[in-house]
C-alpha cells in the first residue's frame, strides 16, 4: 500500500473542503455523522493504543493542512471558522494565558449524541489543536480532553498546554 499517496490525497481533498470544493460523488461528498462514528468508534473500541495513533493522525493533519489557514493575527476566530468549514465542530476559547488555555469544542464530529460511556472519545480532535497550535506559535503543544460526551458532559473541553519555544 503506498501510504504516502493515501495521506497526499486525504489531504488535498481537506483543503478542498476547506476551500468550498469538494470532490464529486454521485451521492454528494458529506457521510451520515452516523457512519463516521460507527468507524471512529468501532476503531476505538480495539483498544492497543489506538487513541495515541488517531492523536497523531490529527497533529500531523493540524500542523500540515489547518495550520494553513489559519491567520495567526486572528488565531482563534480564523481556527474556528476553519473547523466550522471542515465540520469537525465549534470552537470557542474558554481560558487563554501564555501556557495555558482551555478550549471548549460543540457539535463535535467525533462525540456529538454520543452516550455516556465513561470516557473522552476525540482523540483526533485533541492531536489537530496541538498540532495546528505547534505550528502557528512554534511551541511545542500538549493537548488533552477534559470533558467529552462520552463522558456524559455537554461538550467536548481540551486542556492545552503550552510550552518551550521550538524552532525547525
Ligand atoms: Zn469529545
Amino acid at each position: 500500500m503506498d501510504k504516502e499517496l493515501l495521506h497526499k490525497k486525504v489531504k488535498k481533498d481537506l483543503e478542498n473542503l476547506i476551500n468550498d470544493n469538494p470532490p464529486e460523488r454521485t451521492l454528494g461528498n458529506l457521510i451520515p455523522l452516523s457512519i463516521f462514528q460507527a468507524v471512529r468508534i468501532g476503531v476505538l473500541t480495539t483498544g492497543c493504543g489506538i487513541e495515541a495513533i488517531i492523536y497523531n493522525i490529527g497533529k500531523d493533519i493540524g500542523r500540515e493542512v489547518i495550520s494553513k489557514y489559519v491567520d495567526e493575527s486572528n488565531l482563534f476566530e480564523s481556527f474556528a471558522d476553519i473547523l466550522s468549514k471542515a465540520k469537525i465542530g465549534v470552537l470557542e476559547v474558554k481560558k487563554i494565558d501564555e501556557n495555558e488555555m482551555i478550549l471548549v469544542l460543540k457539535d463535535c464530529i467525533s462525540c456529538h449524541n454520543v452516550p455516556n460511556v465513561g470516557t473522552t472519545l476525540c482523540h483526533f480532535e485533541a492531536g489537530l489543536i496541538a498540532g495546528t497550535l505547534e505550528e502557528k506559535l512554534k511551541r511545542k503543544v500538549n493537548v488533552v480532553e477534559t470533558k467529552c460526551c462520552g463522558k456524559g458532559d455537554e461538550y467536548c473541553e481540551f486542556l492545552v498546554k503550552v510550552e518551550e519555544k521550538i524552532y525547525w
